[in-house]
C-alpha cells in the first residue's frame, strides 16, 4: 500500500516498551486501566474545548466509551467518542515519550531500579499507552480529529521498533469521531478478551471515570411460548370436558442477545451526599484518581454555599512521595459545572506550603473557560482558596486528635516540614498552624509533645517558652544551658531540625507567651538576686578579665552567668545576634 508510511520510534519508546513489559509482566491487567483513562482524557478535553466551539458537538454523538470483547478471536477494541487525534499527533503521541506521564514513569522507574524497588511503582505512575504491548501482538489505532477531514491508522506489533501510519479506507470503519483501538491479544493472555472479565476489570479500574463506560455483554430476557401439549400426560380423571381438545399451554424459555451495558457509576463521588458515602468509597475515589496505592490518612467532604458555590473532597496522602523537581504537583483537580478543567492550578487553589493536599473542587460560580489569568484576578477563587485552606486545617487537625497518637506521629513525619513552611509564609494562618506543630523537649525527648501541652505543664511562676536549638536530641540534652532550667523542672523545647528556630521565630509568641531561647544571654529565670549578684560580679571581675585577654576577638564578652549548676562555663551568643543554630542554618545555605 502505497500510502502506507513507516516510523521509526523514538530510542527511549524503545526502552519505555522493554521496561514496562519487565517490571509490569506480573500486573499486565492495568492495560485497560491506561486506555480507558486515555479515552476519557480524550472525552474530557473534547467537552472542554465544546464550551467555547459548540460545532464540536454537532454531530449529535454521545460521549462515551464503549468496550467490546472478542473471545473466540482474542480481541479487544475499546472506543471513545473524544478528541482524537490528527495524523501530526498520532506520531507525536504514540510514537514518542514527550508526553507527561509515561516519562515521569520512566524517570522514576530508572531511578528506583538502581534502588531495586521498582515493583512499588506500579500503582504510583501512569505508564500509558504502551502498556497495550502488555497484553497485545499488535495494535491498531484508527482516530478521527475535528481537526482534520481524514481518519487515520497507526499500527504497531509487540517487539518491533517501528510502526506505521495510514488514511482509513474501509467506510465500515469511519468514525464521527474520537479513537478505536483495536488490540490483538498474545495467545497467552486471551482470557482478557472475555465480557465479563473486561467488566471485573472496568469496575475496579473505572469506577469513578466521569463518562459511561459500556460494555458489550450477553443477556438473556424471558419470554412466553406456546407449546402444544400431549394430551395423554395431562389426561386426569374426571377431567372429561377437556380432553377431547388439544390443550395450549405456554413455557418460560430464555432468549439470549448482546447488548452494551453501563458498568460504571458515572455520578461524581463529590455531588453525593457525604452522609451516604463510605470510608472504603472515598479511599478508592482517592486511590484511582490520583493513582496511589495506600488509601489516604484522612479525607474531608464539604458543600460552601451562600456567596460562593463549590464542592469539593480533600485527602491527607498517607506518605510523602518523592516528587520529581521538575514536575507539577497536579494535587488539585479542578471542575467547573462538573466539567473538568485542570490539574495545573494548585498554586492559584492552594498556598504551596499546602501542595501536599490532593483534591477535587467543583464549582459551580467560575466561567468554563476559566484561565489561571481569570483564576488569580478572581475574588471569587480568593474565597474559594481561604474556605479550602481552613478546611484543609480542620481535616489535619482531624488527624491530630485521632485517638491513635501514631498518626499524627506519622503525619508529622511526613509533612511536619510543610507546616513550618507555612509559618514562615502564611501569618494570616498562624493561629491554625501553632497548634499542629510538635517539638521533643527535655522531659519528652521520645515523644513528640505540643504547644499546648508545654503551655498546660508550664510552672506558675514561668512567663516565657524556653527553647533549646540543637542539631540533635542528644546534643540539646546535653547542652550546659540546660542545667539550671532541668534542675528547675522547667519543660524546654528542642528544636533539632534547622527549619524549627525559623518557624518560631516567625510565631513570635503563642497563647501570649513569648519563645525564649535559653542559650542567648540575659535568660530571665525569675530569680534575681541582685545584693548577691553584685558581689559575685565583683569577686570574679579580675578572672573575667583575663580570661577575655586571653580568648582576644574570638568572644564578645565574658560574664558571671546564673543558669549553670555544674559546667564551669557556657558559650552563649549575643541577645540580638544569631543563635549557634541559626549560624550553622545560615553557612548551609550560602555555601
Ligand atoms: P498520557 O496519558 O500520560 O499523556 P499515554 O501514553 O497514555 O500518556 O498517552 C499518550 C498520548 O496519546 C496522550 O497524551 C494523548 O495525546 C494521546 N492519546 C492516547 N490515547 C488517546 C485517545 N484515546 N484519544 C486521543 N488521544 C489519545
Ligand atoms: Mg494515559
Amino acid at each position: 500500500n502505497s500510502s502506507c508510511e513507516k516510523f521509526e520510534y523514538q530510542a527511549e519508546v524503545n526502552r519505555l516498551m522493554d521496561l514496562i513489559v519487565h517490571s509490569l509482566y506480573s500486573n499486565k491487567e492495568v492495560f485497560l486501566r491506561e486506555l480507558v483513562s486515555n479515552a476519557s482524557d480524550a472525552l474530557d478535553k473534547l467537552r472542554y474545548l465544546s464550551v467555547t466551539d459548540s460545532d464540536l458537538l454537532k454531530d449529535g454523538v454521545d460521549l462515551d466509551v464503549r468496550i467490546q470483547a472478542d473471545k473466540d478471536n482474542g480481541i479487544i477494541t475499546i472506543t471513545d467518542s473524544g478528541i482524537g487525534m490528527t495524523k501530526q499527533e498520532l506520531v507525536d503521541s504514540l510514537g514518542t515519550i514527550a508526553h507527561s506521564g509515561t516519562a515521569k514513569f520512566l524517570k522514576a522507574l530508572k531511578e528506583s531500579q538502581e534502588a531495586g524497588t521498582a515493583s512499588n511503582l506500579i500503582g504510583q505512575f501512569g505508564v500509558g499507552f504502551y502498556s497495550s504491548f502488555l497484553v497485545s501482538d499488535k495494535v491498531v489505532v484508527s482516530t478521527k480529529s475535528p481537526k482534520s477531514d481524514k481518519q487515520y491508522v497507526w499500527e504497531g506489533e509487540a517487539n518491533s521498533s517501528s510502526y506505521t501510519v495510514r488514511e482509513e479506507t474501509d467506510p465500515e470503519k469511519l468514525l464521527p469521531r474520537g479513537t478505536r483501538l483495536t488490540l490483538y491479544l498474545k495467545h497467552e493472555d486471551k482470557g482478557f478478551a472475555h465480557p465479563e472479565k473486561i467488566q471485573k476489570l472496568v469496575k475496579n479500574y473505572s469506577q469513578f471515570v466521569s463518562f459511561p463506560i459500556y460494555t458489550w455483554q450477553e443477556k438473556g430476557h424471558t419470554k412466553e411460548v406456546e407449546v402444544e401439549e400431549d394430551p395423554t400426560e395431562t389426561k386426569k380423571e374426571g377431567d372429561d370436558d377437556t380432553t377431547a381438545e388439544k390443550k395450549k399451554k405456554t413455557k418460560t424459555v430464555i432468549e439470549k442477545y448482546w447488548d452494551w451495558e453501563l458498568t460504571n457509576e458515572t455520578q461524581p463521588i463529590w455531588l453525593r451526599n457525604p452522609k451516604e458515602v463510605t470510608t472504603q468509597e472515598y479511599n478508592e475515589f482517592y486511590r484511582k484518581t490520583f493513582n496511589e496505592y495506600l488509601d489516604p490518612m484522612a479525607s474531608s467532604h464539604f458543600t460552601t454555599e451562600g456567596e460562593v458555590e463549590f464542592r469539593s473532597i480533600l485527602f491527607v496522602p498517607a506518605f510523602k512521595k518523592e516528587e520529581l523537581m521538575d514536575t507539577k504537583t497536579k494535587n488539585i483537580r479542578l471542575y467547573v459545572k462538573r466539567v473538568f478543567i485542570s490539574d495545573d492550578f494548585d498554586g492559584e487553589l492552594f498556598p504551596k506550603y499546602l501542595s501536599f493536599v490532593k483534591g477535587v473542587v467543583d464549582s459551580n460560580d467560575l466561567p468554563l473557560n476559566v484561565s489561571r489569568e481569570i483564576l488569580q484576578e478572581s475574588r471569587i477563587v480568593r474565597i474559594m482558596r481561604k474556605r479550602l485552606v481552613r478546611k484543609a486545617f480542620d481535616m489535619i487537625l482531624g488527624i491530630s486528635l485521632s485517638e491513635n497518637k501514631d498518626d499524627y506521629d506519622k503525619f508529622w513525619e511526613n509533612f511536619g516540614k510543610f507546616l513550618k513552611l507555612g509559618c514562615m509564609e502564611d501569618r494570616e494562618n498562624h493561629k491554625r498552624i501553632a497548634p499542629l506543630l510538635r517539638f521533643f523537649s527535655n522531659q519528652s525527648e521520645n515523644e513528640l509533645i505540643s504547644l499546648d501541652e508545654y503551655v498546660e505543664n508550664m510552672k506558675p511562676e514561668q512567663k516565657d517558652i524556653y527553647y533549646i536549638a540543637a542539631d540533635s536530641v542528644t546534643s540539646a540534652k546535653n547542652a550546659p544551658f540546660l542545667e539550671r532550667l532541668t534542675e528547675k523542672e522547667c519543660e524546654v523545647l528542642f528544636f533539632v531540625d534547622p527549619m524549627d528556630e525559623v518557624a518560631i521565630q516567625n510565631l513570635k509568641s503563642y497563647k501570649e507567651k513569648n519563645f525564649v531561647d535559653i542559650s542567648k544571654e540575659d535568660l530571665d529565670l525569675g530569680e534575681k538576686n541582685e545584693e548577691k549578684e553584685k558581689e559575685i560580679k565583683q569577686e570574679f571581675s579580675k578572672t573575667c578579665d583575663w580570661i577575655k585577654k586571653r580568648l582576644g576577638d574570638k568572644v564578645a564578652r565574658v560574664d558571671i552567668s546564673h543558669r549553670l549548676s555544674s559546667s564551669p562555663c557556657v558559650l552563649v551568643s549575643g541577645k540580638f545576634g544569631w543563635s549557634a543554630n541559626m549560624e550553622r542554618l545560615m553557612r548551609a545555605q550560602t555555601v
